[in-house]
């Protein structure tokens, strides 16, 4: 079954389908989007020319355990304007101008009445910072330190055309039936305005990792969540209480797009399949990489492992968030994030899911000594090939572990050899009829 997927990550073109996805990533780059609005729908518009995922509405004040879905934020248009009328900030040109979630205010004033409610980056000039003010009524702007050093004295008029009304939080859904109710999760935000790495890579990333599994005999069924950061997975949560149960592996997709090695940071609860097939994976790839224990903040891994569900999320990313100076600035922009890189973390995606899929436990029909390989044509008669022997050795460990109680995972962990190794000599070792399957429950 999982051998469909295995050919489709065969025949995956990394630079290619990375191509695809920053052009997914241009288009959707000048959007302003937030945790409501009219811009995280846009955005859902976008991904569903890809894929047709579900577009869900949640009523502002709806409870959400400690939380309540809050007033939907939409923008019109902001700036501020000199004495002589001329936008010296101007939310047009860039969305990071404005800080998120500013509440509506038209007023004239001065300076130094203004400057309380400007964001800049002393450490860095020459970028506008993104900055939010979600649960605390604000109004303000970003821009270049060096640009707000040159504001003169003099009165200013500022502007945020904007709504912050009773309406929805909107969130995107995409599922895929496997032969199990048994579900892994994929979940990434989508509420970060102009910025590539953070977030876009991720939602482009999980947009056609769906794209490829759709139509594939799966053994899980797939969940994929495109939801506002904290309250879209707090939302969903309270909502699904019953499906968030079925959730047996899960990782959260955000900064894929940069040149950096793949960082994997572990569930809470550390040793869990997802957590091992991820490390297993990105040891094959034979590429640095690192691994990280769970830490309680970072993206929505932290509500997913919330004690009271404690599910089995990790995250994925290449450079983690707050590690990279273009992180959460102008900087992060869509020359910062490389067909290459994406498509290459859309492979790592995929090989993680080769393995949950094909993560099967054997029990050997010949235990008694090694069968003779040779007659059964599993074996090389003619030495020297180095391939050969890789494959011999992948046979002779898969079929002395084969005892019913080591799944293909611990093989690989035990050996130090490719999981993919490992499932290709199952397979062949399956049609010599000298492998039977475990039934052992998922996850
Ligand atoms: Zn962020």
């Amino acid at each position: 079954m999982s051998s469909d997927l295995r050919q489709r990550l065969a025949e995956l073109d990394p630079e290619a389908v990375g191509r695809e996805i920053h052009q997914l990533a241009r288009e959707a780059y000048p959007i302003c989007r937030s945790i409501t609005g009219d811009g995280v729908r846009q955005t859902l518009a976008l991904l569903r020319r890809h894929l047709p995922l579900e577009v869900h509405e949640v009523a502002s004040g709806t409870e959400v355990f400690d939380w309540r879905v809050p007033r939907e934020w939409n923008v019109r248009d902001a700036w501020v304007k000199d004495a002589s009328g001329k936008r010296v900030i101007d939310f047009r040109a860039h969305n990071l101008h404005l800080l998120n979630y500013s509440v509506p205010v038209r007023r004239r004033l001065s300076l130094e009445e203004l400057r309380p409610h400007l964001y800049s980056l002393p450490e860095a000039p020459e970028l506008i910072p993104y900055r939010t003010s979600y649960y605390q009524e604000r109004w303000g702007f970003c821009l270049p330190h060096r640009r707000l050093e040159a504001l003169p004295e003099g009165e200013y008029e500022v502007c945020v055309d904007a709504t912050l009304e009773p309406g929805h939080l909107t969130y995107g859904e995409y599922r895929i039936e496997g032969a199990s109710e048994e579900t892994v999760l994929i979940s990434t935000h989508v509420c970060h305005p102009s910025l590539a790495n953070d977030n876009l890579s991720g939602i482009g990333v999980c947009t056609f990792l769906a794209k490829l599994l759709d139509g594939l005999a799966l053994r899980y069924s797939y969940r994929f969540l495109f939801i506002p950061g904290t309250i879209g997975s707090i939302t969903w949560l309270a909502l699904h209480r019953d499906e968030a149960r079925a959730i047996r592996h899960g990782l959260v997709a955000a900064n894929l797009g940069d040149g950096g090695a793949f960082h994997y940071k572990k569930s809470r609860r550390g040793d869990a399949e997802i957590d091992r097939a991820v490390a297993r994976v990105l040891e094959d790839a034979e590429a640095p990489y690192a691994i990280e224990d769970f830490v309680p903040f970072g993206y929505d891994e932290r509500q997913y492992g919330s004690p009271g569900f404690n599910l089995a999320v990790g995250a994925l990313s290449r450079t983690p968030w707050g590690r990279y100076p273009q992180y959460h600035t102008s900087a992060d922009d869509l020359s910062f994030i490389r067909p290459r890189h994406l498509g290459r973390s859309l492979e790592r995606y995929l090989q993680v899911l080769a393995v949950l899929e094909g993560n099967r436990t054997y029990r050997s029909r010949n235990p008694y000594c090694e069968p003779q390989l040779g007659k059964r044509g599993l074996y090389r008669t003619l030495g020297g090939s180095e391939r050969g022997r890789e494959r011999e050795l992948a046979l002779l460990w898969v079929l002395n572990q084969s005892d019913g109680e080591h799944s293909l995972l611990d093989v690989a962990e035990r050996s130090n050899r490719r999981f993919a190794d490992l499932r290709q000599a199952a397979d062949d070792l399956l049609a010599a009829e000298l492998l039977e399957e475990v039934e052992s429950p998922l996850g």
